[in-house]
């Protein structure tokens, strides 16, 4: 496993394991089970996937048997409904409390909606307690992440959004580095859209190392600087997506890769008002 340097000095593993879409508390725990065995550290939940106590039971086992609590890095996600001062100093509690953990590696703002600006000011202020090791965002796109910048007193350490040889977002990126913000990507796999995992120009790329398409997409996101959490809830394609370690894509490679780009999402549309207003309407806890 290969790490990252965070802004602040912290190490973050460079791939993850992520756990969108697994609300079966089994099933979740089991998943994340199997990924630490496979050699993933880094999991990827949120407030909002309804799974972070399915994820702390399964860190509590791995803990058990012998998996140092520092060795793994743990992210979850601050839901728009609790964007506000107020309401992220809870959410961060309660994330604590269901995840079973004393700290949290890293906690992100899930979408930039609501009063994201106060509740930043309330994860400084978790961050200064030591309560998280690194603070950050998600789907920043470049305008609000550079107005973000320019206002906050810490710069986000991560920004994750969607990334997959579909969607580049070639500038996006360009401008964390700029600010020293590691991309995270987001649907590494396109969440299966465009064929991804037969794609031919994927296939041919893998079969001159031996690799499936699914490898190739992963190796090409983190051979440009991007973190990637892929998501499986089988150990099998697990141990695929892990081992991507082991070989290098050329530069022709990239550029046959970088042909692929639409230049926009099929899966979210963040400037869509139905959309930001679904997001507002989406309620995970009681008042
Ligand atoms: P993804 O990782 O792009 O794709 C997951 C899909 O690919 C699942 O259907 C999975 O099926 C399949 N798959 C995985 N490995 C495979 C392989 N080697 N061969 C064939 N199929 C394979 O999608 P994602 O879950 O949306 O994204 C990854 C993570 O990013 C999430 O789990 C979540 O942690 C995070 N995320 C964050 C945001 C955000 O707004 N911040 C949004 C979306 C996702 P099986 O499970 O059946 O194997």
């Amino acid at each position: 496993m290969e790490f990252v340097t965070l802004n602040n000095g912290v190490k973050m593993p460079a791939e993850g394991f992520g756990v969108f879409q697994v609300p079966d508390p089994g099933q979740c725990e089991q998943a994340v089970l199997d990924a630490i065995d496979e050699g993933y550290r880094l999991i990827d939940t949120a407030a909002a996937y309804m799974n972070e106590t399915a994820v702390g039971n399964a860190l509590i086992k791995a803990i058990a048997g012998g998996v140092a609590r520092e060795e793994l890095f743990i992210t979850t996600k601050l839901w728009v409904q609790d964007a506000s001062y107020k309401g992220a100093k809870t959410a961060i509690e309660t994330s604590l409390a269901n995840l079973q953990l004393e700290y949290l590696d890293l906690y992100l703002i899930h979408q930039p909606m609501g009063d994201y600006y106060g509740a930043y000011r309330a994860m400084e202020e978790a961050y200064k307690a030591g309560k998280i090791k690194a603070i950050g965002v998600c789907n920043f796109y470049p305008h609000v992440l550079a107005d973000f910048c320019e206002t906050v007193g810490i710069i986000p350490a991560v920004n994750q959004v969607e990334l997959h040889p579909f969607f580049q977002q070639a500038d996006a990126v360009a401008l964390m580095k700029e600010y020293k913000i590691v991309p995270e990507a987001w649907a590494p796999f396109a969440e299966g859209k465009y064929e991804i995992f037969t794609r031919p120009e994927l296939v041919s790329i893998g079969e001159k190392y031996g690799k499936t398409p699914a490898q190739v997409a992963l190796r090409w996101n983190v051979q440009r600087g991007v973190v990637v959490i892929p998501k499986s809830v089988h150990k099998e394609r697990m141990k695929q997506n892990m081992n991507i370690w082991d070989f290098a894509l050329t530069q022709e490679d990239m550029e046959a890769i970088a042909k692929l780009d639409m230049g926009h999402s099929e899966i979210v549309d963040h400037s869509d008002p139905a959309f930001v207003k679904f997001l507002h309407g989406m309620k995970i806890h009681d008042e």
